[in-house]
C-alpha cells in the first residue's frame, strides 16, 4: 500500500512539470528571439502573444516550420491572420497549413510554414478551450516557453502628470487635487542571447507602477502597480487599451497610464488617479477639508516610478513634485492680532501652516507700514 501511495505522488510533481514547454520552432531546446512581448499596444487592441523569430533567415529552410508542442487535434483558425489551434496553443502567419481535424503529435508534425512577409511566429495561449470565452496568458511566465531567460534592464525614458479626466492637460511645476501620470518605457532586450529587437528597445514592459515618498524618503503612499501583464481579460477592448496606453503610443512605442486600473472588474473604477488632496484616513477619492487632515500636505514629494520585465529586471526613476492643494493660514502673530507692541522694535511673528516665499511675506508687511 505505501509503494502506491508513493507512486502517485510522483505522478503528481511529474503532471505539474509538464506545464512547461519547449519551443514551437527548431531547434525546439534554445532559446529564441522575441520581436514583440505581451500586452503591447497595436492599433485597436493589445498584442495577446509573443512574436518568434526563427533561427535562420532562410524562408524555406526548416527552422521556418513550425510545430505543435502537444499531440492533439488541430484546428484552422478563422480571422485576417491565417493560423492554426492545437488545444490551447495558437499559431498564427502560417503558409502551407495542416488541414482542421488532423491529430499531430508534439515536436513531430508541423502545423504550417512561417509566412515569409511576417518572419515571424505569432505564438499564444488561453486558458481554456474554444468555444468557451478564454482568457489570453502570458507565454514567458516561468515554466511555459522554455527555456527563457533575460538579465537585460528595461528603460523609463520620461515621467509626465495630467489632469484626471478628459482633456489631457499636461501639468507642470505644482500638482494639486487628482492627477493621472503618463510614462514612457520599454524593454532594451528580451533575453541574453545577443539577440535584440530590431529597432532595439522596442518591446513592452511585464508591469510597470509608482509610490509616492516625502523628502525624508518615507513611503507616503503605497507602490501602486495596475498594469501588469499576466492575462489579458479582453485584448479586444479599446477602452482598456486606451486607459492602458496614452495617446501616441504606436506598435514600437509605449506610454503606460500608470495610474489608470484599466483591468480592474469594475469599469467605475478603472480610469484612476492620484488624488494629491486625499484626506487622511479615507478611500481615495475623499478631498481633505483642510492641510491638517491631508494625506499629502502641501510640500515636496518623490514620485517613483518602477518598470520590470518579466525576469524581474527593473528600471526606477524618480522626479520630485511640488504639491499644492491649500492656502496658506496663519497660525498665530506675535503681537496678537489687534494686539500692540510695546516698543517700536518688536519683531512682529507671523506663525503660517506652511512654509512661506519670504519675500512675498517682507514686501506686503512693508506695505501695512506704508
Ligand atoms: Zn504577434
Amino acid at each position: 500500500m505505501r509503494k502506491i501511495l508513493i507512486i502517485s505522488a510522483g505522478i503528481i510533481i511529474f503532471g505539474s512539470y509538464l506545464l512547461g514547454y519547449n519551443w514551437p520552432l527548431k531547434p525546439f531546446d534554445k532559446r529564441h528571439q522575441i520581436n514583440s512581448t505581451f500586452g503591447e499596444y497595436r492599433n485597436g487592441h493589445f498584442h495577446k502573444g509573443v512574436d518568434i523569430k526563427p533561427f535562420g533567415s532562410d524562408t524555406t529552410d526548416t527552422l521556418h516550420l513550425v510545430y505543435s508542442i502537444i499531440s492533439d487535434t488541430s484546428y484552422r483558425t478563422n480571422g485576417g491572420n491565417p493560423g492554426v489551434r492545437v488545444g490551447k496553443y495558437y499559431y498564427i502567419h502560417l503558409k502551407n497549413r495542416i488541414q482542421s481535424e488532423t491529430y499531430v503529435t508534439a515536436f513531430q508534425d508541423t502545423v504550417g510554414r512561417i509566412q515569409p512577409t511576417e518572419a515571424h511566429l505569432h505564438f499564444h495561449w488561453t486558458s481554456r478551450y474554444p468555444p468557451l470565452s478564454d482568457t489570453v496568458l502570458n507565454p514567458l511566465w516561468t515554466g511555459a516557453l522554455t527555456p527563457y531567460a533575460d538579465s537585460t534592464n528595461p528603460y523609463i525614458d520620461s515621467i509626465k502628470f495630467y489632469r484626471q479626466g478628459p482633456g489631457d492637460t499636461l501639468l507642470t511645476d505644482t500638482l494639486n487635487r487628482k492627477v493621472d501620470m503618463l510614462v514612457v518605457a520599454r524593454d532594451t532586450r528580451t533575453d541574453t542571447t545577443g539577440h535584440a529587437p530590431s529597432p532595439p528597445g522596442t518591446t513592452s514592459v511585464y508591469r510597470i507602477g509608482y509610490e509616492i515618498l516625502n523628502t525624508l524618503c518615507n513611503i507616503v503612499k503605497p507602490y501602486w502597480e495596475k498594469i501588469r501583464f499576466d492575462t489579458i481579460p479582453d485584448p479586444t477592448s479599446t477602452s482598456q487599451l486606451n486607459l492602458t496606453y496614452g495617446s501616441g503610443s504606436i506598435i514600437s512605442h509605449f506610454r503606460y497610464w500608470i495610474t489608470n486600473d484599466p483591468f480592474n472588474p469594475d469599469p467605475s473604477l478603472q480610469n484612476w488617479y492620484w488624488n494629491t488632496k486625499q484626506k487622511v484616513g479615507e478611500p481615495d477619492s475623499v478631498d481633505a477639508d483642510c492641510i491638517e487632515d491631508a494625506k499629502f500636505p502641501d510640500d515636496y514629494y518623490w514620485v517613483k516610478v518602477l518598470a520590470y520585465d518579466i525576469r524581474d529586471n527593473f528600471d526606477a526613476e524618480s522626479v520630485k513634485v511640488y504639491l499644492d492643494n491649500f492656502l496658506p493660514k496663519v497660525l498665530n502673530t506675535y503681537p496678537k492680532n489687534n494686539g500692540n507692541a510695546n516698543n517700536p522694535d518688536t519683531n512682529i511673528i507671523v506663525i503660517f501652516s506652511e512654509s512661506m516665499d519670504t519675500n512675498t511675506i517682507t514686501s506686503s508687511i512693508r506695505c501695512v507700514f506704508c
